[in-house]
């Protein structure tokens, strides 16, 4: 399966939107042909449990291997795919790779959920979650093995389209996460209207956490809020043992950053999976 075998049916400049710089639509045709050329790949990073180290999941990761440019991160071509119409296939082929990944873990004996990031535009597709249960059942992959983390600025765009999406993802049976959680504005309101699963506090609050006492107090408050509307609570960017040791003391369910693993190959992945033992049971990962 590529994008190419499918029909999208988007314009790949909408005028007046799109960017007028010539690097950046260049960048935007290589784009829509390295799609259908296999140059995106997932990188996946463990999720994994703040008391006790088991492997709880993985977060996947897209990477863009450039023919000429090399490795472009996400932070340079997801903006641009969503600008050109470009995320909807892209989100999908995410999808399909991750849950592929998900079920070669299960394969390999490794009870793993996967995590797939979706933004802006991936969420106004109206057809994601008929996309998503087709994927499900064609990896014969659980529904609560996967999680869709969304970003609060994702459901700003329009809240009425994010939310019917939202709803049918979780009807589904897939798990949600807030991702960047404490970054955007309204947060509480989502957390207020969104059957949400999950919520990660954003990195820049967990890496400052033990030099300043402003994100300790921020951390701990959060943790308390989500197991409170019991969420489970993850802490993105560990990258050290004192804030991981200061996240279990607060209560915190699941921790991911350096510190565990960077984002690697799934190759990579599982020779780290196999060094480190076996993962834990499916129950765990609650
Ligand atoms: P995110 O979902 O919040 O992912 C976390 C980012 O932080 C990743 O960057 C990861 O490599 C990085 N990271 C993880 N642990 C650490 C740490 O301990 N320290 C530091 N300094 N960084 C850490 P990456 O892979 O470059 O992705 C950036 C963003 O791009 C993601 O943020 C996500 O919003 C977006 N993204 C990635 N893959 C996809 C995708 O498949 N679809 C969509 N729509 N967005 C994606
Ligand atoms: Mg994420
Ligand atoms: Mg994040
Ligand atoms: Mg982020």
């Amino acid at each position: 399966y590529t994008a190419k075998t499918r029909r999208t049916g988007f314009t790949v400049f909408e005028p007046g939107q799109g960017s007028t710089d010539p690097r950046k639509l260049s960048l935007a045709a290589d784009l829509r042909h390295g799609m259908a050329r296999d140059e995106l790949t997932l990188h996946y990073q463990p999720k994994v449990d703040a008391r006790t180290g088991d492997v709880l999941g993985a977060e996947a990761l897209v990477r863009w291997q450039h023919p000429e440019h090399g490795m472009i991160p996400p932070s340079e071509f997801i903006p641009l795919a969503e600008h050109t119409g470009l995320i909807t296939p892209l989100t999908r082929i995410v999808l399909d790779s991750a849950l592929r990944q998900c079920r070669a873990w299960r394969d390999e004996g490794h009870q793993l959920s996967v995590a797939v990031n979706v933004s802006a535009h991936g969420l106004l597709d109206r057809d994601l979650a008929t996309e998503v249960a087709d994927r499900l059942r064609r990896w014969r992959v659980p529904a609560h093995l996967l999680t869709i983390e969304i970003t609060e600025t994702a459901i700003m765009t329009d809240p009425g389209r994010a939310l019917q999406v939202v709803e049918q993802l979780h009807a589904l049976g897939v798990r949600l996460s807030i991702d960047d959680f404490g970054t955007g504005y309204s947060s509480l309101a989502y957390l207020k209207n969104l059957p949400v699963h999950e919520l990660k506090i954003d990195r820049s609050f967990v890496s400052c956490m033990t030099t300043s006492h402003r994100d300790a107090v921020i951390v701990r408050s959060t943790v308390e809020l989500g197991r409170n509307l019991g969420l489970r609570v993850v802490a993105e960017g560990v990258e050290d043992d004192a804030t991981w040791r200061a996240l279990e003391a607060a209560g915190c369910d699941v921790v991911q950053g350096y510190l565990i693993s960077r984002p690697v190959p799934p190759a990579e992945f599982s020779a780290w999976l196999h060094h480190r033992g076996s993962a834990a049971p499916v129950a765990v990962a609650n």
